[in-house]
């Protein structure tokens, strides 16, 4: 155990643990016995308990000394809980309500006491269930790009920077687990890979694959090298909760200072493999054809209206900055020129952020952690027709990048069978 308070909670602690935060609890009315908590944990490391009162509800996320899905054989850092409420914090006055309140940090048990977002559900889930949350799209564009714009050296001397390294270089545990489980695991032969027998060949084919292997390199580089920013590090669709009016982005434990596009490509490639698994879902609320024009128009909005908000900050910031010196592009001259140095520096972001996506698809298929979108076809050989298209596409963006020049070209390698 990380020291010698702590101890793991369970649904019928929560209760006690809030009452010793009086000015926490007090949010949820009423006293301990009036308080019902739930156990919702559904992500891959850690506890998370839903606790109501007859005022309100509290959500209490704790670290456990290892990873939740694989149990006390594969230790984790608890120290995870503080990135997450350090990265909650830092970003939270670019990003307002899209990100849930944090009420609290407990140092000793590694417990952050937030807002419960009710009637919220994580998108994957509405996504699976065949729902569009149209918000989505350009509630998550806007949130990178204010927190990938004001982290970066384009919006604050270099020391502001420097001081979010200094913190969340410390978060090696996690990024441990990207390099390991994004970066490397799904070209070798690894234990922790769930290949299923009828992806066998793909994933041999891929690890024999020298062309890709030295594509994805360039991105495990990037990501290892590339301090454009602080990233929220797992922004995926499990990583966001929606209403049809509302979007907020949870669980940014794996937060780094690293390549903006790490984001924005992340949260692509989850969108894309919507786009495969659902015509092998159970018919949902929509039909396959409606649901992947939404997909698709929705890809476009996102990455269209993240493009739009990081030029508008951009271009509106009037502060002290070392990435670009308002003072060397005064005049008409210059403030053509600037214009020419933002927009290579978000087609920069555009290139970084299709690398990754392609990365994140690869490792959702042939690596540790599967999604929800491909394990609920059951029947692995049906289940390997979207995850080998998935494959392919990934590989395709991987060694073709000029054959991806813009978002249209994505959306239109997408393929129409339905
Ligand atoms: P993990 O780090 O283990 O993936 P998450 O932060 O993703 O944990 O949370 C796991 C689940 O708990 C989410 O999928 C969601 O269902 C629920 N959850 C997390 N945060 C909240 C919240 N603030 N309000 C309501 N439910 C939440
Ligand atoms: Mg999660
Ligand atoms: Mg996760
Ligand atoms: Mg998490």
């Amino acid at each position: 155990h990380p020291n010698a308070d702590y101890r793991i909670l369970t649904a019928a602690d929560v209760p006690a643990y809030l009452a010793g935060l009086p000015a926490i609890a007090g949010r949820l009315g009423g006293q301990p016995a009036d308080w019902t908590c739930q156990d919702v944990a559904d992500g891959n490391l850690n506890s998370v308990f839903l606790v109501d009162g007859p005022a309100g509800g509290l959500c209490v996320k704790q670290a456990l000394p290892y990873v939740r899905v694989a149990g006390e054989s594969w230790p984790m850092d608890v120290s995870r809980a503080f990135f997450e409420f350090s990265y909650g914090q830092r970003i939270a006055p670019f990003v307002g309500r899209l990100a849930p309140a944090i009420h609290h940090f407990d140092a000793a048990q590694f417990i952050i006491v937030m807002e419960k977002l009710s009637p919220h559900i994580i998108l994957r889930r509405a996504m699976i269930a065949g729902e569009h949350h149209p918000r989505v799209p350009e509630d998550v564009a806007d949130y990178v790009a204010a927190a990938s714009f004001y982290t970066s050296d384009l919006a604050a001397p270099f020391e502001s920077k420097a001081a979010d390294q200094a913190i969340f270089a410390r978060n090696t545990a996690l990024q441990r687990i990207s390099v390991d489980l994004v970066f490397t695991d799904p070209y070798a032969v690894s234990e922790r890979n769930r290949i299923t027998a009828p992806l066998e060949a793909w994933a041999a084919s891929f690890r024999a694959d020298i062309d890709l292997k030295a594509a994805v390199t360039r991105a495990r580089l990037t990501y290892l090298t590339r301090a454009q920013s602080l990233l929220h590090g797992d922004l995926h669709s499990g990583s966001i909760m929606v209403t049809q009016a509302e979007t907020r982005v949870i669980d940014g434990e794996f937060a780094l200072v690293g390549p903006s596009g790490f984001d924005i490509g992340n949260f692509i490639a989850h969108y894309v493999m919507a786009w495969y698994a659902k015509p092998f879902h159970e018919s949902g609320a929509t039909s396959v054809g409606v649901f992947r024009d939404h997909l698709a128009a929705d890809i476009v909005l996102f990455w269209d209206r993240f493009e739009a908000r990081f030029l508008s900050h951009w271009r509106g910031f009037a502060g002290a900055a070392d990435g670009l010196p308002a003072s060397h592009f005064s005049g008409p001259a210059g403030a053509a020129r600037a214009e020419t140095l933002r927009r290579a520096y978000v087609a920069d972001l555009f290139r970084d952020a299709l690398m990754f996506m392609a990365c994140k698809i690869i490792r959702r298929v042939l690596g540790f952690a599967q999604i929800a979108d491909f394990l609920v076809i059951t029947d692995e050989a049906v289940r390997a027709l979207p995850q080998a298209a998935a494959l392919a596409f990934a590989r395709s963006v991987l060694l073709y990048p000029e054959r991806y020049g813009d978002i249209a070209a994505i959306v239109a390698a997408l393929p129409r069978f339905d």
